[in-house]
């Protein structure tokens, strides 16, 4: 019977990404309702070393393929060995990072095993039928961003696949050290990939760094008059911070959509969050409800966001921006 709620620990060269902490506490969530292992598979040919950090994450078992070459970007032949993985493993729902690695694999994955996937979660939850077995749902926004909806995997049908997305969980605490179980399956070889390598170039965008931030500046609506948004562009590079944006700043084609923050854009942690010309609309304001400290500037002093920021200003973001950047 399918049991255990898996997470995919993704990796590059040797190095667990965040997301697997995140995904990790995703899992422990769910499985403190279902009661179920949390699990965790592992590909790469630096598997010995990426089992130690995963077990230091406090996961019940651990599942491992090692790889006797490096196999960055070879989505063909790594997922059909995760497809047998998940044969043995059997467990009842696997999470996968909303990542290009992620969603280019289970996809590969989720059609070998017949199963389905959800693409793109903000929310997973632990629910139970009246025959007291448990499901997930799986909330995620649609059509266009502009509903939320809840997706269930069909009754019977396992695993429920589902890929979630980066930053919407804390990452949980690693410890010293762990006691998972852990299991190599040295049956499982990964096959020659279709895919060569020629050349590799640096990464274009730049959302993980509004993601590990420790100061991020947010313009909204408020900042699209005049060359505010250039005013706000020196401010941030002055104080050192990313940018991120509301959703009026992406569909006017301020910023790009990986650095909208909110329920359907991205969850930010960072120390401080300074926002201009932000109105504080909940789809925005889930975002950063977890900014250790928050800073509003608007000229509204009705505006929302001032319920939640730990300092409003209530002024011209135009003159504050002004006034810094002389000093
Ligand atoms: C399903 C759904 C999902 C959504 N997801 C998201 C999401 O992920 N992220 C997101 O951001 N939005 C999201 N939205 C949109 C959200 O509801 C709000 O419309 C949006 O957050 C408003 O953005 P804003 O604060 O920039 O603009 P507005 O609400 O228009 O506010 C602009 C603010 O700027 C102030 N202002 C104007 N000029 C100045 C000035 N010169 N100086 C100082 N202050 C000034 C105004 O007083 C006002 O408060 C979603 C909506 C839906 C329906």
């Amino acid at each position: 019977m399918a049991n255990g709620i898996c997470v995919y620990a993704e990796s590059y060269n040797g190095e667990l990404e965040t997301v697997a902490a995140e995904l990790v506490s995703a899992a422990k969530g769910l499985a403190e309702t279902t009661k179920e292992k949390v699990q965790a598979i592992v590909l790469s040919d630096h598997a010995e070393e990426l089992v130690k950090e995963l077990d230091k994450l406090g996961v019940d078992e651990i599942y491992a393929v090692k790889a006797d070459h490096d196999i960055t970007l070879q989505d063909d032949a790594v997922s059909a060995a995760i497809a047998e993985m998940l044969k043995k493993i059997e467990p009842s729902a696997v999470l996968v990072p909303a990542t290009p690695q992620g969603r280019s694999i289970f996809s590969r994955v989720a059609m070998r095993l017949g199963c389905g996937m959800t693409a793109d979660c903000t929310e997973v939850l632990a629910a139970q039928r009246e025959d007291g077995s448990f499901y997930i749902k799986q909330n995620k926004p649609s059509y266009g961003e502009n509903v939320f909806v809840t997706i269930l995997t069909k009754e019977g049908i396992y695993p429920q696949m589902m890929t979630v997305r980066p930053g919407v969980y804390a990452a949980c605490e690693a410890k010293e050290s762990g006691n998972a179980n852990v299991k190599f399956f040295d049956d499982i070889k990964i096959e020659k990939s279709g895919v060569e390598i020629l050349e590799e170039l640096p990464a274009e965008n730049t959302t993980d760094s509004i993601l590990g931030a420790e100061v991020v500046v947010v313009g909204g609506r408020g900042v699209l008059e005049d060359d505010n948004f250039e005013l706000l562009e020196k401010f941030a590079e002055k104080v050192g911070g990313a940018i991120g944006g509301t959703r009026p700043m992406v569909d006017s084609e301020m910023i790009p959509f990986n650095h909208q923050i909110g329920q359907t854009g991205l969850t930010i942690r960072p120390k401080i969050c300074i926002s201009f010309g932000v109105s504080g609309a909940i789809q925005h304001t889930e975002g950063i409800k977890d900014t250790n400290l928050y800073v509003a500037v608007n000229t509204d002093e009705n505006a929302a966001i001032f319920g939640v920021a730990d300092y409003g200003i209530q002024a011209d973001l135009k003159e504050i921006l002004e006034n810094y950047l002389t000093l």
